[in-house]
Parts: structure tokens; sequence; C-alpha cells
């Protein structure tokens, strides 16, 4: 049996394994989270036309010279086009937005406009291109606003919808088949029954990679039958990936891995010196990814955090997607169990100098849900790390 591997040599194992998924066109509104698949451009210069940045009137800037007596013309609100350009001497009313008629290179404010007679007064002389907003000074026709391979932000979506662009290009969503094994497992709020436990990770796994921009596909609960395992591992190698719950480890009734090498899938690895979640399983089969997840509901949360997550954001697209590392500090001495790399459900906190500092619950282990429920984040403990004292700067990464 090949020893387990360290945590980073597995994470370099999966990444090597992600291909980037297709392209296709996706409206705005469902493109949050997606990454570009090439650079998405502005359709239009921003502002289209030149516009007032105020409620007022538009004039000829030299026109504004005191004694000026402008004979106001008319006015456009925002939406209008004036029907012909602004003549010397007079001032059309605007509202804040509306197109500058052509001639007219400022803006009057009405706080600064004296009205009598159809006729209004400056306060005082104005600038050429005094409140106005001039076509393109904030983005101009074909400007990158979103580059191939970032992710489309609020942000990034906001200006492209401001941008004129109604669908943009980004690789398609990797669709995850979740199975859980264990003749134990009860359906989520099912009633309770002597000897069995309610299982959870279906869908822990499903949130967690519908946060991650995938569609889940989800799989009915599987006995610990070796048949029955082979059958439900054969109908869910379907998407692009496949991840398993439970039945990794070497217990009498563990048959996920014979079932999935019986079902062609190859092995990548097997084992990682992670705690928890030391039995986690790699392999493929063709373009699928198949992670063997351990069953406790802790080691299937961490496993994602590290392993899976990650690797759907590479699908995506997301060229530098690892596993999300955050520098927090020890509020108190930590130390890495049996020689693994140790996630340690931590409550994080905010201490005085602005620093996140983390304090790890009580009770650590691979099944107490309750902690996790408590906890911000894991801590990680590197396998090597020895006793690290309070204070020490750590990764961290957020629940
Ligand atoms: P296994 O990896 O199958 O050996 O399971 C390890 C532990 O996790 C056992 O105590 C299981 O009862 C528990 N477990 C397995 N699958 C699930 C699940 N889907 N939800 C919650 N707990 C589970
Ligand atoms: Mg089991």
């Amino acid at each position: 049996m090949t020893p387990p591997l360290e945590v980073a040599e597995a994470w370099e194992r999966v990444a090597a394994d992600c291909s980037v998924l297709p392209a296709e066109r996706v409206p705005l509104a469902a493109a949050l989270g997606r990454i570009a698949a090439e650079d998405a451009r502005s359709a239009v210069d921003l502002p289209p036309f030149d516009r007032s940045a105020m409620d007022g009137y538009a004039v000829r800037a030299a026109d504004t010279e005191p004694p000026a007596a402008l004979a106001i013309a008319g006015e456009v609100a925002a939406g209008e086009v004036a029907a012909g350009a602004l003549a010397p001497g007079t001032a059309l009313g605007v509202t804040t937005g509306a197109a500058l008629p052509e001639g007219a290179d400022a803006i009057l404010r009405v706080e600064d406009a004296r009205v009598a007679d159809g006729r209004v007064t400056p306060a005082g002389p104005l600038a050429p291109g005094f409140h106005v907003r001039h076509r393109g000074e904030d983005v101009a026709r074909g400007d990158v606003l979103a580059p191939a391979g970032a992710p489309l932000t609020v942000q990034a979506i906001t200006a492209l919808a401001s941008a004129g662009v109604g669908a943009v290009a980004a690789h398609r969503r990797p669709v995850v088949h979740v199975l859980a094994t264990g003749s134990e497992l009860l359906e989520v709020g099912a009633p309770p029954e002597p000897g069995r436990i309610h299982e959870s990770n279906r869908l822990s796994l499903r949130l967690l990679v519908e946060a991650a921009g995938a569609d889940v596909v989800l799989h009915p609960v599987v006995p610990d039958d070796l048949a029955a395992t082979r059958a439900a591992v054969g109908a869910a190698l379907a998407g692009d990936v496949l991840a398993v719950s439970g039945g990794v480890s070497v217990g009498p009734h563990d048959h996920v891995k014979p079932a999935l090498e019986a079902c062609g899938v190859e092995a990548v690895f097997w084992r990682v010196r992670l705690k928890p979640g030391k039995p986690l399983w790699f392999g493929r089969r063709g373009e699928t990814l198949v992670f063997g997840l351990p069953g406790n509901p802790l080691s299937t949360v961490a496993c994602f955090l590290l392993f899976l997550g990650p690797a759907l954001r590479r699908m995506q697209g997301q060229a530098d997607a690892a596993p999300p590392y955050v520098p927090v500090r020890l509020a108190v001495p930590a130390r890495p169990a049996d020689g693994r790399t140790t996630l340690l459900t931590a409550r994080l906190e905010r201490a005085g100098d602005g620093v996140w500092e983390a304090t790890p619950t009580e009770g650590q282990g691979s099944h107490l849900t309750g902690a996790l429920a408590a906890s911000d984040a894991f801590v990680v403990v590197p396998h090597d790390a020895g006793e690290l004292p309070a204070g020490t700067l750590v990764d961290a990464l957020l629940l």
C-alpha cells in the first residue's frame, strides 16, 4: 500500500486532471460566478453621448460671461433628444442624464441660475465642460470589462449591462453527480430509527457544489452492498464529476473502491495525510473525475474545500483556483494530530489590531457536526508543524 500523499501533493494531482469545460453564451443574469471564456467588451461608448450631470440648463460656456441673460429655448428631459442645435445666446432646460444639444458645452445648475421673463442669468461664468459627462469618458466601445479567465462578479456584470452587453461567453457549469453509501443512513428529516443515523453529506455536498457554480444530480442512498454500489456508481458516472460519500475506508462494508474499479474508474490516489479526510480516494474515467469522500460529515466538507471545490473552479476556467486559504492568527497553541495535516474547527474573532484570530472548538472530531455548526473556519495545522504557539499565523479555510 503506497503511503498517504501530503495535502499539497494530493491537490497537485487533482489539479493536473482538471480540464476546462467548453464555453457557452450566458445571459448576464445567469453569469454571476462564472468565468469569462473570452474577453467581454463594451458594446458602446459610456456615456454613449454627452450628458448633463445636473438638473439645470445646457448652455454655451462662452455665453455665460456676465451680464448674460440667455433666452430659455425649451427643455429636454432624460431620454429625450433636442430638436436642433442650441442657438447662441440661448439656454435649454435639462434634467440629470439628458443629452446635451449640439453646440452646448456646459451645464448651468439650477442652484446657480436666476430665471426671470423667460431668460436665465448665471451666477457667474462657466468653464467649458462644467457638469458635462462626456461621451466615452468612462468606457470606450471595445474596452475589456471582464478579461478571459476572470470571474464574472456583480461589479463586472453591472459594468457589462451598462455597456450594452446582454450575454457573455462563459465556461459551462460542471455537472456533479452525488451519491452516498451507508446502510445506516436515514434521509434528511426522516423519523429516527434504532441503529441508524441521519444522512447529511448529500445535502452539504449539494449546497457546496452549487455555491461553487456547478450543477448537482443527486442519487439515492446506496446500502453497503457491492452489487448495489456497483450499479449505483455505474449509473452516476455520467457527468463531469462523481462524488461518492462513505465506504472508502478499509472496513468489510466499504465497497466503493472495488465498485469504482469495476466500473473502469482508474485510481489516481487513495489516502491523504489529512485529518479529517485521510481515506479520500481520487480517480478518473475518461473526462469524469471521481472523488471517493470519507463519510464523516466534517471529512466530506474538508475534502470539498481542499480538493473538490477548487477542482470545480478550475473546470470552469479559473486557472489559478486552489484551496482558498486565508491567514488567521492562533489565539491558543495548536499541534497536528498523528503526523497528519490537521483541520481544526475554529471560531474567528477580530482582534484589537484588526487581524482575525482563531480559537479551535473544544471538541475536535470528524463526526462532530455540533462543533462544525459553531465554527467559522477550519484552521490548518501542517503535518510537520510541531506545536505552534499562540500568536502564530496559520492558514484557514472559511466555512
Ligand atoms: P464511512 O466513510 O462509510 O466509513 O463512514 C464514516 C462515518 O461517517 C460513519 O460513522 C458513517 O455513519 C458516517 N456517514 C457516512 N455517510 C454519511 C452521510 N452521508 N451523512 C452523514 N454521515 C455519514
Ligand atoms: Mg459507510
